[in-house]
């Protein structure tokens, strides 16, 4: 199967947004600045910058006009944010971005607890919010969260998320993004999802978001590689803890997988070493250690003989 690995992977960076989110303490928009200039200065093209939810359900993200506004733009860089409604879309489309994204849970119970929605409501919401977007030119991607298991109601059923995915990318979405939202997947569930969902949809337009709660990120990462998926999203330093387990680790670290995959000879156009240095900002800007493992460990590499 390693003979199929793809020669290029394509990394979508969560960290400003799904990292800071879950972030306890208030972070200035200076610091959460500094973290996303690092980031674009160590080559990731695409970075998903903030949230146009409403400032009361999510207090940290309340500066994502200001964010969005003074981000360092570099060409060929696409800042993305999430938009729940068009009212969200509208802020965007102010903010002048080019990409959002639109997200909804395949498992009822956590789309309710999560957005106070119905899937059918989110998805009603989101066929307006896609439709405006794109009437104004903008990308539009969507996530797909407890692709792999539910906080509330256990194993969910893959069938169910491509029902979904389906529909989003029928609605004019050009990539889903199938969330591990609990790190709990595991590589043979990874390829039964991974199989049955590329039956239907093209690898093009796949994406997986995969958590290490559990220390199985990159297993997980490597199958879905092996099939032929080369999108993966990431936070750098593994920024964003599991919402359901304090002091867990969350979203897959952007240094892990960029080691694993130069290391196999599989470009990303990002810099190891200057992504750590972002990991080092992401540490100071949020004043906790981070759980990435080449962020704690370093890239491999002969120490200076004394
Ligand atoms: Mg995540």
């Amino acid at each position: 199967m390693l003979d199929r690995l793809p020669a290029r992977v394509s990394i979508v960076e969560v960290s400003p947004r799904d990292g800071l989110q879950n972030e306890a303490a208030p972070i200035d928009t200076d610091g959460k600045l500094r973290l996303v200039n690092a980031l674009v200065q160590s080559g990731l093209t695409r970075i998903e910058l903030t949230s146009f939810v409403a400032p009361r359900w999510v207090p940290q993200l309340a500066d994502a006009e200001e964010v969005a506004r003074r981000a360092l733009r570099r060409e060929g860089v696409v800042f993305s944010a999430l938009c729940p409604n068009s009212r969200g879309l509208e802020r965007a489309i102010a903010a002048g971005l080019d990409e959002v994204a639109v997200f909804l849970s395949s498992s009822e119970t956590h789309n309710k607890r999560n957005t106070n929605k119905s899937i059918k409501t989110s998805l009603e919401t989101f066929a307006e919010v896609i439709e405006m977007a794109l009437g104004e030119r903008m990308r539009v991607r969507a996530y797909i969260s407890t692709v792999w298991g539910c906080p509330y109601e256990g194993e969910t059923d893959p069938g169910r998320a491509l029902e979904i995915a389906r529909e989003l990318l029928g609605l004019g979405c050009y990539q889903v993004s199938l969330g591990d939202t609990i790190g709990v997947g595991t590589p043979l569930q990874t390829r039964r999802i991974c199989e049955l969902f590329l039956q239907h949809v093209p690898a093009e337009q796949l994406a997986l978001h995969l958590h290490d709660t559990r220390g199985t990120a990159l297993a997980n990462a490597l199958i879905g590689l092996e099939l032929g998926v080369t999108t993966f999203d990431a936070s750098v330093a593994g920024l964003g803890g599991c919402p359901y387990a304090p002091g867990a680790a969350g979203n897959l670290a952007t240094e892990d997988l960029v080691y694993m995959l130069h290391g196999m000879g599989i470009e990303t156009g990002v810099d190891l070493d200057q992504l750590i240095e972002a990991g080092r900002i992401a540490e100071t800007v949020v004043g906790r250690r981070l759980p990435g493992k080449v962020h704690q460990a370093g890239p491999n590499r002969p120490r200076n003989s004394a």
